[in-house]
């Protein structure tokens, strides 16, 4: 069998390093053209040097000091005779994405930077496997009906919508997606406890280990709220037929409902190589990283309750956005990431950033049908704007 070719952008992060550990299985399988690692050189670089990727690609050139240093390395490198090229920023990205050599590019950064490539994947043909759900909260429209005209397959690895593909069969027969949520740290504590939440305390994930904001975003549910706009893009569903469901040992992925009653759920341990693997393989199906097998007489019970929109409203907000549509997903993902950074810092509390969220969603003018310039500019300006509004907490 022809070896897969595959590109990660993001490649230091928390899926791109799990992504590595899968591809280190899975050596025989898979060829990496080019690794993305954001401002991580030291991690990169090491990567670069087990893996051998034609090419890596920083988020910003070093300063002559660091570059002196790395000509040092790389001509030491060049002797062992492992040289490989490396190129910078958003040109970088472009040249990974426009690489017609990849059959798939995983897009594993977090936040707003995985759209332009995502969009340069789709336009020269190459296919997505898509952990950034902030690309399809901001343009999925776009980034869909680009898809369905390139004819790109856009594989979800979000571990819900990975749960959702493996059980779609028909997806003109299905009713209903259930998407589970574990509830995140502040699931059975009271609002004065979420209220009063340290940085510590909000990244104390009981069940997933990942990136920082993410954490922060499942801890308000916002990622929940994100999940749900990521589903309506995905697979086309209506948001009154996208349900939320507590499910807190996070062994149920997500689940689907289809006309006639039956309820298709996709299960497994809570570990991200499973939709990783799943996501670059597809259709196939590899051994890879499979820790052990699974059980259900170990798991015993899975419990699953209605989640209290009035004690996380973000999803209530999310649901708002994604209904409206147009810019206003846009602005929801630009506050909401703004915040999180901003709670990270210390500057604000953690409810704040649903009431900042919800400030900056009530005074946006919405756009119905965006161009993608014009989801760049509300997001620069929603940014900006939540930005004013912190200072002024
Ligand atoms: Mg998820």
């Amino acid at each position: 069998m022809e070896k897969k070719r595959i590109s990660i952008i993001g490649s230091t992060g928390s899926i791109g390093t799990q992504a590595l550990e899968v591809l280190e299985k899975l050596q025989d399988k898979f060829e990496i053209i080019a690794l993305a690692g954001g401002h991580n050189k030291e991690l990169l670089d090491a990567q670069a040097k087990k893996f051998k990727p034609k090419y890596t690609v920083l988020a910003a050139k070093p300063s002559p000091l660091e570059e002196e240093g790395a000509i040092v390395r790389a001509s030491r490198a060049a002797i062992a005779g492992e040289g490989h090229n490396t190129f910078y920023g958003d040109e970088g990205l472009e040249k990974i994405c426009s690489d017609k050599e990849n059959d798939i590019i995983l897009v594993a950064c977090s936040g707003k930077i995985g759209l332009k490539p995502t969009l340069t994947a789709i336009k020269n043909g190459i296919n997505i496997a898509l952990a950034n759900k902030e690309t399809l909260v901001m343009a999925g429209d776009i980034v869909m009906q680009e898809a369905r005209k390139h004819g790109v397959k856009i594989i979800p690895v979000d571990s819900e919508h990975c749960a959702i593909h493996q059980c779609i069969k028909d997806i003109s027969q299905v009713d209903k997606l259930i998407i589970t949520a574990s509830g995140g740290p502040f699931l059975h504590k009271s609002v004065d406890d979420m209220k009063n939440a340290t940085v510590k305390e909000a990244l104390a994930h009981p069940k997933w280990h990942m990136g920082k904001k993410i954490t922060v975003d499942s801890a308000t549910l916002m990622n929940k709220g994100l999940e749900i706009i990521e589903a309506h893009h995905l697979f086309g569903f209506d948001y009154d037929d996208i349900e939320v469901v507590i499910h807190p040992q996070s062994i149920v992925h997500s689940a689907i409902e289809y006309k006639d009653g039956s309820v298709i759920a996709q299960l497994g341990l809570p570990s991200m190589h499973i939709p990783i693997q799943y996501a670059i393989s597809y259709p196939e199906r590899f051994e890879g990283i499979k820790s052990k097998s699974f059980s259900f007489a170990e798991i015993a019970r899975l419990d699953f309750e209605k989640p209290d929109f009035e004690k996380f409203p973000c999803v209530k907000l999310a649901y708002k956005a994604g209904k409206i549509g147009g810019t206003m997903t846009t602005c929801l993902n630009a506050a909401n990431e703004e915040a999180v950074f901003a709670f990270l810092d210390g500057k604000i509390k953690l409810y704040n950033i649903y009431e900042i969220v919800e400030k900056m969603m009530s005074a946006h003018t919405v756009i119905s049908n965006p161009t993608i310039d014009e989801i760049f500019e509300v997001d620069k300006d929603i940014r900006e704007k939540t930005k004013e509004l912190i200072k002024n907490l």
